[in-house]
């Protein structure tokens, strides 16, 4: 079922909460606070309520009760993926991005297919098993059938043991008809991020192409959903208008979701605005968030959507990430290029870039400080491909039953990389990790985790339940 109602975001609402919240004491924002570790998610008005908190205190406690419901729920794990930039052909004049049209100082690329191979050569051999899709709005040639050819080719590339086993995507929003043919494509999660709910502030950052029509965006979801893929992931660019205002926007969208199609997005995204070639907003933000501001939000939005993925990519600096783990990060980017064939071509080329990275390390070294922070990384791509998404998944994360397999796949996944691609000193820590996390494990998860670590051991590859 889908609905032709595009005015779910109330503005009118937003600011009338957001309104009331500022008036509310310390023992009401406590009182949320314990009923956030229900784990039955939040309102808007318990969120704007959380989002005025200024006192120390209370921001300690807010963190405090962000790390509670993030270890309740997904433990140490910390799922990896890369994102693949296929093109920066664009055809939207997006100002906070160097992708623009009218940008003349970014030089414009669309790998071939042969190209898109070698990158994901490249990414398979640092190990990685999850991609990122990306591209500007505007394809070669063959238009759209470019890339659902590319989505093709990664999957087809393969180096030794090492393939590409989950394809995500972040293109620009397509017809229902286009959406049936990605899903037809077989990848995992459509991504697309609003950029801003805030109508005006959309219409002033947006200022040709497609992309003016903040409707077709805004709807976009709601044709995926339509068109059968059950795995969608939202997201703010934090720095165009209040993060207040958008982070309750976000809870109106998924409230839609969840009403119209009965779940809502799989991962929410909480990109903030970075410096960009030819961007003068991407260095000056209308609306910057400030460091406290951002592990605000995010602790925010753990409580308040328990179990949708908040994904953390290396736009952020080292230590931000790491923070951020503790307040609810489920997913991480690693070993990051924005530009177009930055993988065998190096970051140099950074006038292809799409913005400047906050975390330039390589995959193994983000692999060796997540292991010693105590995190498992995980390049799990279990629940879609046997099928545990959209609702199915929701029914088994919701009771705590995920993590008899999260948990498995976590270490079995883990286990494939230290021994296929990681670096002496990172199986080291990392053999010590998966011990460590086996003596903390019981029950069934503990036995299912052994027998699964012993076939990666004997040789086996792609182990997962
Ligand atoms: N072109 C498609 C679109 O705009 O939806 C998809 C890919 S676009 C390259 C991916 C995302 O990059 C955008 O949705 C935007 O949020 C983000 N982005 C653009 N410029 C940025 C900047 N200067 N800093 C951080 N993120 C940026
Ligand atoms: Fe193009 Fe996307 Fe960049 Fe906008 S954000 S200019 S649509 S690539």
């Amino acid at each position: 079922m889908v609905t032709d109602n595009v005015n779910f975001i109330n503005e009118t609402v937003i600011g009338q909460t957001l309104e009331k919240a500022g008036r509310r004491d310390g023992q009401a924002v406590r009182a949320i606070l314990s009923k956030s570790l229900e784990l039955k998610g939040l309102g808007m008005e318990d969120i704007a309520v959380l989002a005025s908190i200024n006192d120390p205190d209370l921001l300690d406690a807010l963190f405090d009760a962000a790390q509670r419901v993030k270890e309740t729920i997904y433990g140490r794990r910390l799922v990896i993926f890369a994102p693949l930039y296929i093109s920066n052909l664009c055809g939207n004049e997006c100002l906070y991005c160097a992708f623009r049209a009218q940008n003349v100082s970014v030089r414009r690329r669309a790998l071939t297919q042969a190209e898109i191979s070698r990158e994901v050569e490249i990414l398979v051999k640092q190990g990685h098993k999850r991609i990122l899709l990306v591209a500007g709005e505007s394809y070669p040639n063959e238009g759209f059938d470019y890339v659902l050819k590319a989505i093709d080719t990664v999957y087809g590339t393969t180096v030794g043991n090492g393939e590409i086993r989950r394809v995500n995507v972040n293109i620009a929003p397509l017809s229902l008809d286009e959406f049936k043919r990605l899903k037809a494509a077989n990848i995992g999660t459509y991504q697309l991020f609003q950029e801003t709910y805030h109508r005006q502030t959309y219409g002033r950052v947006h200022l040709g192409g497609k992309k003016r029509d903040y409707d077709w965006r805004i709807t976009a979801m709601d044709r995926a959903m339509q068109a059968g893929i059950d795995d969608v992931g939202i997201g703010v660019l934090f720095g165009l208008c209040d993060w207040r205002f958008e982070l309750l926007a976000l809870m109106q969208h998924i409230r839609h979701l969840e009403d119209t199609f009965g779940v809502g997005p799989h991962t929410i995204s909480v990109p903030r605005l970075e410096p960009a070639t030819g961007s003068d907003m991407a260095t000056h933000p209308p609306k910057p968030v400030d460091d406290v501001e951002f592990r605000k939000i995010v602790a925010i939005l753990r409580l308040a959507v328990p179990y949708t993925g908040i994904i953390m990519s290396t736009r952020e600096t080292p230590n931000m990430r790491r923070e951020t783990f503790a307040l609810g990060v489920s997913q991480i980017s690693a070993g990051s290029r924005t530009n177009p064939g930055g993988y065998a071509e190096g970051e140099d080329v950074a006038d292809e870039a799409q913005f400047s990275l906050g975390d330039h390390r390589p995959l193994d070294e983000v692999i060796a400080d997540v292991a010693a922070l105590g995190y498992i990384p995980s390049f799990c791509t279990g629940c879609y491909r046997l099928g545990r998404t959209g609702q199915d998944f929701m029914d088994l994360a919701k009771p705590g039953l995920i993590k008899e397999h999260c948990d498995p796949n976590a270490l079995s996944t883990f286990l494939e990389y230290l021994l296929d691609y990681g670096s002496g000193t990172t199986r080291t820590a990392g053999e010590t990790m998966i011990q460590k996390a086996l003596s903390e494990m019981s029950g069934e998860s503990k036995r299912r985790s052994e027998a699964m670590l012993e076939k990666v051991r004997q040789g086996r590859r792609d182990v997962f339940c």
